[in-house]
């Protein structure tokens, strides 16, 4: 019998359709065919995002010096060529007849994550992960207080099903005039929680799920990575902070380190159990806390793309999920976290 379950958060329903459920393990992908040294040496030459090719980039905003090479780098943080958004001018309204208009003021940037093009995120160091997490904090606090901007988010596309077009390890920073509105969605609904239950949606559930254990991933001493019970897609995974905190741009040195931990964990064990699936990582942060600040709770969210929203979904906005997250969880709990990548 398929389940209804509501999000507690923003109050949806979600379809949990056990009776179309898969296997896990029915869920892995191929991997992709290996390329010849020459196709791997004629890609290099033409990736913007390459040592060598930086000319083909603006200018940096940002670099990690590598520790190795004294004249090379390790992260590098530049605007997006073509732009979604762009910080040139200031915020102005217009209007078409009955239809709003704002000039396309906003932030686009790429933070390159590695120098090297098939080094992807799960076979990076434990320091260049800390690095990477350092160069997102960095751009978001410096950031936060420009410009008219209401919401910055981080996120990373990995894989064709996650819609990245250059496939050298990268993530990417957008900065909105305006709030998202699944992020207002989350805010509204986690103040309203706040209201009633007069505590945190995020902590309540974190407790819940910490104690319980059914849909738990992967912790440590900072955060706590589960399956999220109402989950619209297969496979989809909450990072949670465990200490309460509305921004992630309030976080301490030990969190950041932390994060970096269990954000690669629980991509090793995606690869490992899915087989390099494509997938969407995305930070969900109140960039300016002082309103909500004790209802809501940053974390990072990862959507594995290993199905298709159909017209159920694009109808109603209503998702069937055909993995039960309990499932998930103690496929991905019981993997192997080290990665042979082959
Ligand atoms: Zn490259
Ligand atoms: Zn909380």
């Amino acid at each position: 019998m398929p389940e209804l379950r509501k999000n507690i958060i923003t109050r949806e329903w979600v379809v949990i359709a056990t009776e179309r459920s898969k296997r896990p393990d029915d869920f892995s992908v191929k991997k992709e065919i290996i390329k010849t040294k020459e196709e791997q040496n004629l890609e290099k030459s033409k990736c913007p995002f390459c040592p060598g090719n930086e000319h083909m980039t603006p200018p940096e905003i940002l670099a990690y010096k590598s520790k190795n090479n004294f004249k090379g780098w390790q992260i590098r943080v530049i605007p997006n060529k073509f732009p979604a958004l762009s910080p040139a001018g200031e915020l102005s309204h217009n209007s078409v007849g009955i239809y709003d208009i704002l000039n396309g003021i906003g932030v686009h940037e790429v933070i390159i994550e590695t120098p090297e093009h098939y080094n992807d995120i799960i076979s990076l160091s434990n320091s260049q992960m800390e690095e990477l997490v350092s160069a997102y904090f960095e751009r978001y606090n410096q950031l936060k207080n420009k410009f008219n901007l209401e919401h910055i988010i981080i996120f990373r596309n990995h894989g064709d099903r996650a819609g990245t077009s250059l496939l050298h390890p990268h993530s990417q920073l957008i900065a909105t005039p305006v709030m998202p509105k699944e992020f207002w969605y989350e805010v509204e609904g986690a103040s309203i929680y706040y209201e009633y239950e007069e505590r945190c949606p995020y902590c309540h559930l974190l407790e819940f799920e910490d104690q319980d254990g059914e849909r738990k991933i992967a912790e440590n001493d900072s955060f706590i990575a589960i399956a999220f019970f109402a989950s619209r897609y297969p496979f989809e995974t909450w990072i949670l902070p465990r200490i309460h905190n509305a921004s992630f741009s309030q976080i301490s040195m030990k969190e950041g380190n932390d994060l970096a931990l269990i954000l690669q964990d629980v991509l090793k064990r995606f690869y490992n159990c899915l087989g390099d699936p494509s997938y969407n990582l995305t930070l969900h942060s109140l960039l300016k806390p002082e309103k909500q600040a004790e209802a809501y709770h940053w974390h990072f969210k990862i959507i594995p793309r290993l199905t298709t929203p159909a017209g159920f979904e694009l109808g109603t906005g209503m998702f069937i999920n055909v993995s039960a997250p309990e499932e998930a969880a103690k496929f991905l709990r019981e993997s192997k976290t080290e990665v042979v990548l082959t």
